[in-house]
């Protein structure tokens, strides 16, 4: 499919209710950041229509719970398929909408469609306890029931694996949903939710709304007591004023929030794995991913040697237009994203940080920054404080193992870490003490539909994927039983 075909099959309306119906408050256009072009004008949900969002959840929530597991996963398993033979329209999609190179966008199919296939399995799998008590008068039973209505909001970064990974287990577990996109990436969910139609997914399971008021639309979505559960992924600053909306009627909440990763090479590393491992840590995704490299902590006798040669690497990226051969940097996501990492960086050399390749705004159109490498950081520089978000790889040195360790979690964020040691003991010491949710250990990327997804400190709560994934979307619930059960 060419990219008008594309863009003319992706539904613009709401999805509420099983029914693909108009935003009340008018129309919101969706722009492609590599040449700043509108692509398409969609549905801008109100307030009303995020109520009539959650009346459909609502609505659906006890058939599609009391819905056998096998056949909630049955759905996913369908679903899963589906992606796949969508997967060039979901990949194109995803680089009109958001900007990253096609491969890249390919690459988070794969990853995206691995929660629909993994939560599929997992639904049938959801299991209790049974035993005596200590007294060994009584039965305890303790088992596991769908949350309730759930309210999802995803960022723009990976506009299919962000709505994936929540939408799946959700479903799994049999809870129903809302499902709210960023503004700037809203047509991947949207295009994700007539393929779940197609699927045969029971109207009002799962409803979408988009609106360019995120906040005015949520709010009243947060404070309605018929919801049970919000599952946030985006910036610790907006998660952070949710969990305040969410503590009225003590919601359930998952937070994905932001990163501040610390990629720490030492001087026993194999130098060739920790490049590799460096430029996919950095780069992939035009570095706008909560896991990605924000600090590299380079031991000072390989500091010069590893800044050389991952410049030298950088300097043969090339920029452009996800869509075109050869490209493996796209553009930022919109201007402020270019002017905070132009700003990051003037900071950083301001400081007494040297700029080995890159550094500039790109002119042309769209929203570009050059790939950067700026080592001899300074301590206090806010590039070490704060999410990067764009292609630009930071160096810090250090001398001993213990440097190392305090400046990796000299950080309110601990979302992932990356460290490259061949010393299986020094491996194991990071382990323990880096404060961290996720840890990449010779490995520049970690993201895994089988595994715990999430962070500590202030990089959020509760955990995407895995065993775990499932239960943020499942209550427990303990019954006593005399034995033999009182009867
Ligand atoms: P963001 O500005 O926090 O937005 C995230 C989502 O929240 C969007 O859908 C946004 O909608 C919505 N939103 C913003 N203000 C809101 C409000 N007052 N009420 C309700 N919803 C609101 O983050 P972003 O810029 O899209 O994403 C980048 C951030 O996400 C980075 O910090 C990154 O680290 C983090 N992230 C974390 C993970 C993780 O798993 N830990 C994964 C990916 C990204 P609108 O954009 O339409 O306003």
């Amino acid at each position: 499919m060419d990219e008008n075909a594309l863009l003319a099959a992706v539904p613009d309306r709401l999805f509420i209710g099983g029914r693909w119906v108009p935003g009340s408050a008018g129309l919101l256009t969706v722009s492609d950041p590599a040449t700043g072009r509108e692509i398409k004008s969609i549905a801008n949900a109100s307030v009303e229509d995020g109520a009539a969002a959650l009346d459909a959840a609502v609505a659906a929530a006890d058939a599609w719970a009391a819905t056998a597991p096998r056949a909630r996963g049955e759905i996913l398993r369908r679903a899963f398929d589906l992606v796949q033979q969508r997967r060039d329209e979901f990949a194109l999609l995803m680089t009109l909408e958001m900007g990253k190179p096609l491969a890249e966008a390919n690459g988070e199919v794969t990853y995206g469609g691995e929660f629909l296939r993994w939560f599929g399995e997992e639904a049938v799998r959801i299991s209790g306890r049974y035993g005596t008590n200590p007294e060994g008068t009584g039965r305890m039973i303790v088992s596991q029931h769908p949350v309730g209505p759930c309210f999802l909001i995803t960022p723009w970064n990976f506009p299919l694996a962000m709505a994936t990974r929540k939408i799946a287990p959700a479903l799994a577990a049999g809870c129903t949903v809302v499902v709210k996109p960023a503004e700037l990436t809203p047509l991947t969910t949207l295009y994700f939710a007539k393929l779940l139609e197609d699927a045969g997914l029971p109207a009002g399971v799962l409803n979408v709304i988009t609106t360019s008021t995120s906040g005015r639309v949520s709010a009243p979505i947060i404070a309605d007591p018929r919801l049970r559960k919000l599952s946030f992924t985006g910036s610790t600053e907006v998660g952070r004023r949710l969990l305040q909306q969410a503590s009225e009627n003590v919601l359930r909440t998952s937070m994905e929030l932001g990163g501040n990763a610390p990629f720490i090479v030492f001087d026993d590393a194999d130098l060739d794995k920790a490049v590799e491992g460096a430029l996919l840590a950095k780069f992939r995704n035009i570095g706008e991913a909560c896991t990605a490299a924000n600090r590299f902590i380079v031991h000072e006798s390989v500091a010069d040697e590893f800044a050389a040669r991952v410049a030298e690497r950088v300097k043969g990226m090339r920029l452009g237009r996800g869509t075109d051969d050869g490209v493996t940097i796209g553009p930022l996501i919109n201007q402020e994203a270019v002017d905070k990492v132009a700003a990051l960086l003037d900071d950083a050399v301001a400081r007494g940080a040297s700029v080995l390749t890159g550094g500039s705004r790109v002119h042309r159109a769209g929203t570009f920054f050059e790939p950067t490498v700026v080592t001899d950081v300074r301590p206090g520089s806010d590039i070490l404080r704060e999410e990067i978000f764009g292609p630009v790889l930071s160096i810090v040195r250090f001398a001993d193992e213990d440097e190392a360790v305090r400046v990796a979690n000299d950080t309110e964020f601990g979302l992932v870490s990356y460290v490259f040691t061949r010393d299986l003991a020094r491996g194991q010491r990071m382990i323990d003490r880096l404060q961290t949710g996720m840890m990449g250990l010779n490995v520049g990327v970690v993201s895994n539909a089988a595994a715990p997804f999430g962070g500590v400190k202030q990089s959020g709560l509760g955990r995407e994927g895995g065993l775990e994934g499932i239960h943020e979307y499942l209550s427990t619930k303990y019954t006593l039983t005399p034995d033999p059960f009182g009867v």
